[in-house]
């Protein structure tokens, strides 16, 4: 066992930021068996939830491993885009603005520790609003209450300070300075990386859905074959969650088909780099982007829930009617940008429960097995505070937001968290 241990331990460090494999998975070999005595916590899924529920459990004392199929940020995951955005102005729900302060205080200090201060980007956030618009003068109330740094600016503060949008009919909007955008991929990265050190095993694999006796998960299997048992099991499969628990959670998650570009701005243009613009949120046109950073794009995405996929088996290819869409939004939007080239693309997934709040409780009926998931499109800030709260319901402490129950979750799309 205790070779086990260290050998999983020892795997840090073994890539630039990368979660390094183990020696035998390294030259193509099965990993050994997990460890007899089993862990205080099996976590499955290395999303940007599952990474820091590890970590999190880690830091609490426990003994953790983390299991994810196909790699923590991987290609296929919700948690393996190039960026996410982080910002506070949640309109009136306040409990996702406290979390997103929470949140980036924890990502700061992850990356602190690890050297990588640059993975978070304090771009700020620029929330664009029209007339009459009551998300936004709900997220002003909010924001003045928590006292987030924030400006309430109009429409010809907008222009001289951002002479490369052309603001159409927005009328005003709501800049957050100290907000920015997380480097996704490398973020869960990092979280994982920090949980190894702490001691944290972690393994690729594939774990096949649990059979269950007498009210409690006693382990699980990997498709290799592999037993492990732990304690407590905690679910953050992202929309794979379905795939496990088909009864339970199938049709309470909406999983939609997302599309992201990058845009290529003119030759020697920088007006479209990390602090010339800002994350900005077209929120009435359901279409927000990113600016781009060391050259790599000007990220424009729609909001918009797509059409419903399987996470395994999508082709993650853009369609032409998505890329006429974001084409002409540019354009219009960002007139500079009117004919630019798409340099990038990615495919991704949102897991949308009911309403757009998470999923964060334990199993009805199995006892020691929590499910973590329907990050809804704007679940990766969130990512160290849903750790905390994990961890904490885990030992018994904290405050229970039935928000997050199941019970909550309908099976019908209404969505009201954005
Ligand atoms: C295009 C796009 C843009 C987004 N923009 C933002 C944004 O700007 N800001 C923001 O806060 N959020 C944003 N989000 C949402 C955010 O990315 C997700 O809410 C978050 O990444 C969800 O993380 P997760 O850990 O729940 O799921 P995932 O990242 O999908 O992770 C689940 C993991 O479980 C593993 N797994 C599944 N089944 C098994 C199994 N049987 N055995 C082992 N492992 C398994 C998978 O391999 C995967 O790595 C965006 C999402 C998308 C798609």
């Amino acid at each position: 066992m205790k070779t086990t241990r260290r050998r999983f331990v020892q795997m840090v460090g073994a890539g630039a930021l990368g979660v390094g494999l183990g020696p035998r998975a390294a030259r193509g070999q099965a990993p050994a068996v997990a460890s007899p005595r089993g862990y205080d916590v099996a976590v499955v899924g290395a999303g940007v939830f599952g990474a820091w529920i590890a970590l999190e459990l880690q830091r609490a004392g426990r003994s953790v491993l983390l299991i994810d199929a196909y790699g923590p940020g991987n290609a296929r995951s919700s948690s393996g885009g190039q960026t996410r955005v982080i910002r506070m102005g949640y309109g009136d729900q306040e409990i996702y603005s406290r979390w997103s302060m929470r949140s980036l205080e924890k990502w700061k200090e992850l990356f602190r520790s690890l050297g990588r201060p640059t993975f978070f980007q304090q771009s700020g956030v620029l929330w664009m609003a029209r007339e009459q618009d009551p998300l936004t003068v709900k997220s002003l109330e909010t924001l003045d209450r928590l006292g987030v740094p924030h400006e309430r600016l109009m429409r010809p503060e907008l222009e001289k300070r951002w002479p490369q949008i052309d603001f159409g009919p927005i009328t005003w909007a709501i800049h957050e300075p100290e907000s920015g955008f997380l480097m996704a991929f490398h973020a869960v990265q990092a979280a994982v990386q920090r949980a190894q050190r702490l001691g944290t095993e972690y393994r690729t694999a594939r774990v096949a859905p649990p059979s269950i006796s007498a009210g409690r998960l006693a382990a699980l299997g990997t498709d290799r074959g592999e037993k492990v048992s732990a304690g407590t099991y905690v679910f953050a499969c992202g929309p794979w969650l379905a795939k496990l628990f088909p009864e339970l959670v199938g049709d309470r998650f909406f999983t939609t088909r997302q599309e992201v570009f990058y845009l290529g701005p003119p030759p020697g243009d920088e007006r479209f780099e990390v602090g010339a613009i800002p994350v900005w949120v077209d929120f009435a046109e359901e279409i927000y982007g990113l600016p781009s950073f060391k050259g790599r794009g000007f990220k424009v995405a729609p909001d918009r829930h797509g059409p419903p996929i399987d996470p395994d088996s999508l082709e993650r290819v853009v369609s032409p009617e998505t890329t006429q869409r974001v084409l002409d939004y540019a354009g219009r939007r960002f007139p500079p940008l009117k004919g630019a080239p798409i340099v990038g693309s990615e495919v991704c997934q949102y897991t949308n429960t009911s309403n757009g709040d998470f999923l964060i409780d334990r199993h009805p009926e199995i006892e020691n097995v929590w499910l973590v998931g329907g990050g809804s499109g704007h679940g990766f800030k969130h990512g160290p505070a849903i750790g905390e709260y994990v961890a904490a319901r885990i030992d018994g402490k904290g405050h229970v937001d039935p928000r997050f129950s199941l019970a909550t979750k309908q099976t019908v799309q209404q969505r009201t968290v954005y």
